[in-house]
């Protein structure tokens, strides 16, 4: 029997990267759905003060709303030179939540005086994958949690080159490459990225949950 899973975002982008991760691990028996395709419920403010917190309020809501397992992953960038900011405020360092076009330019303007060496950051995501405890009485909503974390190196660009990706890929030098990450293709970009690796990370859980199916 295929599991449905609940992933906790609107990005299909996110979803394609979900599904790429589960074939290249070979599981089976996941079909992964986006907030899109799942019935409407009140999504709970993203007022962690940490990218795992942040995972962990996604994924039980989804998870209580819906009955379904659901995944999220909540990511940023920790730029070395601003003592790990934007960090979780990354999607809205600009003030409006999602404009990348925005935030990369503060970014860029906040580092105009930063020299090469001291432009390290690097991009964090933890994804959080809740469901329901199946040996829990029914009448409780207990629910078990995992959590992994990715963490990928690199450096803050001077200008923006590429335009593949989105939010700060740009502006992003991996460690070890000549290419920014919006110059990588999706495959070789999830090889290397912070969710890529926290999504490796959960592909226990995720053959467990597959084999609960
Ligand atoms: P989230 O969707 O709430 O996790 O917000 C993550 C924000 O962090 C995005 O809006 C981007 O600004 C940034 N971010 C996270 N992952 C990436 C990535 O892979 N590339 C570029 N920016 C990213």
């Amino acid at each position: 029997m295929t599991v449905r899973l609940l992933v906790a975002s609107r990005n299909p982008g996110k979803l394609a990267e979900l599904r790429r991760v589960l074939d290249a691990e070979g599981i089976v028996g996941i079909d992964p759905v986006g907030l899109d395709e799942a019935p409407d419920f009140p999504e709970e403010p993203e007022d962690g003060a940490t990218f795992a917190e942040n995972a962990l309020i996604k994924a039980r809501s989804g998870a209580l709303a819906t009955g379904l397992p659901c995944l999220a992953d909540d990511s940023g960038l920790a730029v070395d030179a601003l003592n790990g900011m934007p960090g979780v405020l990354s999607a809205r360092w600009s003030g409006t939540h999602g404009d990348d076009e925005a935030n990369n330019s503060l970014l860029l303007a906040q580092l105009t005086d930063v020299p090469d060496e001291r432009r390290g950051a690097a991009f964090w995501s933890v994804c959080a994958l809740a469901y329901r405890d199946r040996t829990a009485a029914p009448s409780t909503a207990r629910l078990v949690e995992k959590t992994a974390e990715g963490r990928w190196p690199g450096r803050v660009l001077r200008a923006p080159r590429g335009d593949a990706g989105f939010g700060y890929d740009p502006l992003f030098l991996p460690e070890g490459e000549d290419r920014s990450a919006a110059e990588l293709t999706p495959g070789q970009k999830d090889a290397a990225s912070h969710r890529g690796r926290a999504l490796r990370a959960l592909a226990p859980a995720l053959r467990e949950l597959a084999a609960q199916g």
